[in-house]
Parts: structure tokens; C-alpha cells; sequence
């Protein structure tokens, strides 16, 4: 599973940081970054792009590039 974060989106709630911390981060503006996309299983992934109230968590299906979520 391919994972992005649309910084347009992201309000730095960091609730994917709580969930993910070996995923995401938070940048010096204090918007999320994602700093080892497989950094927990596709499983852990998801539940961090369903924490974000922002739905700013991007899930794109590796292979086909088909968009998973939200
Ligand atoms: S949970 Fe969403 S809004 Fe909060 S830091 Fe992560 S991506 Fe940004």
C-alpha cells in the first residue's frame, strides 16, 4: 500500500503520529510527513489514515495505483 498526506488537508492533530509514529511525523510547521511508509503493516496504515479527522491520509494501492482511501 502506497501512503501520502495531503498537506493541504492536515491540521497537524497528529493522531496518525499517535498511531503510527514509525510512519508519520510531524514537520517544523507542524504538518504531517510520512518518514517510512513501511514503517507498520498495511493494517496499522489504515487505521492511521482512519484517525485522521482530516481524512488528509492518503492510501493508493501500490500496483495498480487505484485510490483506497478515504
Ligand atoms: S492525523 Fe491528519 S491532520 Fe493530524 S497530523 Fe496526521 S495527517 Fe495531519
Amino acid at each position: 500500500m502506497k501512503v501520502r498526506v495531503d498537506r493541504e488537508l492536515c491540521r497537524g492533530v497528529a493522531a496518525c503520529v499517535a498511531t503510527a509514529p514509525e510512519v508519520f511525523q510531524l514537520d517544523d510547521k507542524g504538518v504531517a510527513v510520512v518518514i517510512h511508509p513501511r514503517g507498520v503493516t498495511d493494517d496499522q496504515l489504515w487505521k492511521a489514515a482512519e484517525s485522521c479527522p482530516f481524512n488528509a491520509i492518503i492510501l493508493e494501492d501500490e500496483q495498480t495505483g487505484e485510490w483506497l482511501y478515504p
